[in-house]
């Protein structure tokens, strides 16, 4: 790549030239070292053929890359000075940018445009910090297939999204998460490869979707998950109480899936929670 703009030099001769700061309010911390992009870049567009939809381009670190292995690049941006950066800094015909906050945008309808043009789409993005998790879950929660989403986020976050049963982070995040998607993790990210350096290290994670969603009610199935870590210190059975309000209903149900009434929800795994929703919901 010649001239890559996650570099800091090149950061800060664009943000002089477009008079383009970072903005805290949008969770702007650019990237600012090629290596790191080119890995996300490389992981994120698969053959290169499927389009790939960027969100929060921002000055373009990881756009560039993106245009670089894949033939057909959508940017959506919050930040009305951008385009202007991107159209003129990168300057690739792979790229189209809009201006339009990603949570507003109609995802089951850019899936079902590139669709019936017969492309796949995958997801990349090195994501605001305040949007993170439901950002995510606006993708988790489309109707219509999605390749690939390979995102940065917060370590923090990403220990939650792939814990495993006993780990300190694993929560009801992390069950529902793993109920829709494959988990990958990409790489760590130390946090001096940004610009402005957030407090945190990150992570990027690569999620893909599994192909059997064995629970017909899910979001009902997902309040019982929610229900089940409500108070991380009581066992399965007091939290199931509270929700079901019926203590003789909550370790009926227990019994039947075999699950012991002192167990917590940490130590269930997610089949342990597509067992006891099945046995009791679906027989
Ligand atoms: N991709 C760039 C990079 O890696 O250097 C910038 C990443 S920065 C962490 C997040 C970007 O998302 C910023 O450009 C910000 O303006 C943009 N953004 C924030 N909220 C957004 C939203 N709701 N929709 C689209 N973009 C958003």
């Amino acid at each position: 790549m010649n001239n890559p703009i996650a570099t800091k030099k090149r950061t800060r001769e664009i943000q002089e030239k477009y008079n383009a700061h970072t903005k805290k309010s949008f969770g702007q911390n650019f990237i600012v070292e090629p290596g790191v992009v080119d890995k996300i870049a490389k992981a994120a567009c698969g053959g290169g053929h499927d389009v790939v939809v960027e969100i929060g381009p921002g000055i373009g670190a990881l756009t560039q890359y993106l245009c670089e292995y894949s033939d057909q690049v959508v940017a959506f941006e919050i930040d009305p000075r951008f385009p202007e950066v991107l159209n003129n800094e990168i300057g690739s015909d792979h790229l189209e940018v809009i201006l339009q906050d990603f949570l507003e945008t109609d995802v089951d309808a850019l899936l079902e445009k590139f669709e019936k043009e017969g492309k796949k789409v995958r997801f990349a993005s090195n994501l605001p910090y305040y949007i993170t998790t439901p950002i995510l879950f606006k993708l988790f929660e489309a109707k219509r297939p999605i390749e690939s989403i390979t995102v940065m986020m917060q370590k923090e976050v990403a220990d939650r999204f792939a814990a495993k049963p006993n780990d300190k982070e694993y929560n009801a995040l992390s069950v529902i998460t793993q109920y829709r998607a494959n988990i990958k993790k990409v790489m760590d990210v130390n946090r001096n490869v940004f610009w402005p350096s957030p407090n945190v290290g990150s992570t990027v994670l690569q999620f893909t979707f599994k192909p059997d969603r064995p629970v017909k009610e899910e979001e009902a199935f997902f309040e019982l998950v929610k229900a089940c870590f409500k108070q991380r210190r009581k066992t399965i059975y007091n939290n199931l109480s509270v929700y079901l309000d019926d203590k003789e209903k909550a370790a009926a149900m227990l019994e039947k899936a075999g699950i012991e009434p002192s167990t917590r929800a940490q130590q269930l795994s997610l089949d342990d929670f597509v067992h006891l929703w099945k046995t009791n919901y679906e027989n």
